[in-house]
């Protein structure tokens, strides 16, 4: 889905345009040499993805201009700022008016921010995370479809249900065909305009993972975000080549103790370093940590958002860490859905508010009620399940999986409800031109 609305290019400059819609003002990259003023575009992630005839562009804005204006009047009604807030203590105030301004979060004010207990002060630090995410990226919700094509995995995470040593899970891998007509259906069947392909590491060659990405690309005009694991220097160039825009790539922890405990045989050096070549190909980063990992402390809480911003992804992505069965830490416990909330809030004040901050499908797996109080805690995207229904119960990364067993169309249906409810338009309109 992300019904992406057409926007005008209003002016060009060397690989960026900045394009108009409805009287904002947003920066996109461009590959397209023929763009000219005037002409229609619809953005995705920040990328011009496709150019529009006008007619085409005019009747698409028609269909949308009504309801966005309602949308973004609930939105507004929805993220007032929440200071003064009678009852939070004054030292959270303190800590919260500048990052209003969007000054950076420095590590100790982070680390109080992680600490807070009482209802107030939690009210605060969630309902200003919401007023900045509305200030900065007003009511844009990029909702991604992500398409799981193998749960064939090399590694031993010790957290994960699809990790190698787990033996008695069946495996699956789509052919380069079928995966390629599973995107289809998800772009040109359901709208989708940017789409996450992942799989477990080593399921397929760079080879096979090139043409389906190059293949997607030539048929569908999209955005692209691939996530499969640590492909290399090499893969990762390949892959671009063939038409990735973006990677997907979890740090997991920003412990190296933690992370070699957890990923046997893997190393976090070797994680950043393959995140940080992707990011100077010019890859945009998806990226972040498990939140509530045994052992885990609240310094490397701490220092997981701190690595994540100083990667300065397009978005994070941060989860609760879920047991599954027949892993190492089967008999481990979740982290509390509050916790969760804090870490999605804090993401979203610690870098003055720019980042997506995605609200991920373990956190509504953790609590029904995970997206929405995500959406207002600071989250802004969404990624519905596009894997072929059969499919989706062997990608068992965690147990009972919410919306596992809905259709795409039922997703997006159930999406729709909740965004408008809360005011959210379904669209990526790409950065604020004043935010570059
Ligand atoms: N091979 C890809 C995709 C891995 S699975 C890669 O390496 O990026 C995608 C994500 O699922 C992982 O990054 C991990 O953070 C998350 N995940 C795995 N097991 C999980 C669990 N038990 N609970 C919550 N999230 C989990």
């Amino acid at each position: 889905m992300c019904y992406a609305i057409p926007g005008r290019v209003v002016a060009i400059h060397e690989r960026h345009v900045e394009v108009d819609y409805f009287g904002r003002r947003k920066t996109a990259r461009n590959e397209w040499a023929h763009l000219r003023i005037g002409d229609y575009v619809l953005a995705q992630g920040g990328f011009v993805i496709e150019v529009l005839s006008e007619a085409e562009a005019r009747e698409t804005l028609r269909a949308w201009e009504v309801l966005f204006q309602e949308l973004a009047e609930t939105d507004a009604r929805l993220s007032e700022s929440a200071l003064p807030r009678p009852g939070a203590s004054p030292r959270i105030r303190r800590l919260i008016e500048p990052a209003l301004e969007g000054r950076p979060l420095d590590e100790e004010a982070i680390a109080t921010l992680l600490q807070i207990e009482t209802p107030a002060d939690l009210d605060l630090l969630y309902r200003t995370a919401n007023h900045l995410r509305h200030r900065r990226q007003e009511n844009a919700c990029c909702v991604h479809g992500i398409l799981e094509l193998s749960n064939d995995c090399r590694c031993s995470c010790a957290y994960c249900g699809i990790a190698a040593p787990r033996r008695a899970l069946p495996r699956y891998r789509l052919r380069v065909e079928e995966a390629i007509e599973a995107a289809g259906e998800a772009i040109a069947a359901h709208g989708f305009k940017a789409l996450v392909l992942q799989s477990g590491e080593g399921a397929y060659s760079t080879e096979a993972l090139s043409e389906i990405v190059r293949e997607i690309r030539r048929r569908w005009p999209c955005l692209i975000i691939a996530s499969f694991g640590e492909i290399g220097e090499k893969g990762l160039e390949r892959l671009y080549e063939a038409g990735a825009r973006g990677i997907l790539l979890r740090f997991e922890s920003s412990d190296p103790g933690l992370y070699a405990r957890y990923r046997a045989g893997a190393s976090l050096e070797r994680r950043l370093a393959h995140l940080r070549h992707a990011s100077a190909i010019g890859y945009l980063l998806i990226t972040g940590a498990l939140v509530g990992l045994p052992g885990q402390t609240l310094r490397d809480r701490v220092r997981d958002i701190l690595l994540a911003r100083e990667l300065q992804p397009e978005m994070f992505s941060f989860g609760p860490f879920l047991p599954s069965p027949e892993t190492p830490l089967a008999e481990a416990a979740a982290p509390p859905l509050r916790e969760v909330l804090k870490t999605l809030a804090v993401l979203r004040l610690s870098d003055g508010g720019k980042g997506n901050v995605l609200v991920s499908t373990a956190l509504e797996t953790l609590d029904p009620a995970g997206r929405e109080h995500g959406l207002l805690c600071g989250g802004n995207t969404l990624m519905l399940n596009a894997t072929p229904l059969r499919y989706r119960p062997l990608y068992a990364l965690y147990p009972d999986r919410a919306h596992a067993q809905e259709s795409l169309p039922q997703q997006i249906a159930e999406t729709l409800a909740l965004l408008k409810k809360l005011g959210r338009a379904p669209t990526d309109l790409g950065l604020s031109s004043h935010s570059e």
